[in-house]
């Protein structure tokens, strides 16, 4: 893996805004809800969840092109 090259961005789109990869289509939906009794938990939780799954997507399987959100 190269996780280390990867790099997570701030994507803002006609029809998505939000992080994604910056070497592949990959953009981080959060999935349902954020846990949290604050917004700072909430917060420390959504990043939680997107280093996560940041950290565990392959950028092969998200090639750019008809699919892509943007
Ligand atoms: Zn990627």
């Amino acid at each position: 893996m190269e996780a280390m090259s990867r790099k997570l961005v701030w994507v803002k789109g006609r029809n998505f805004e939000g992080w994604a990869c910056a070497e592949c289509a990959w953009a981080f939906k959060p999935s349902g809800l954020v846990r949290g009794n604050s917004i700072e938990e909430m917060k420390v939780d959504y990043e939680r969840q997107r280093d996560k799954e940041f950290a565990s997507h392959v950028c092969a399987d998200h090639p750019r092109g008809g699919k892509n959100p943007l």
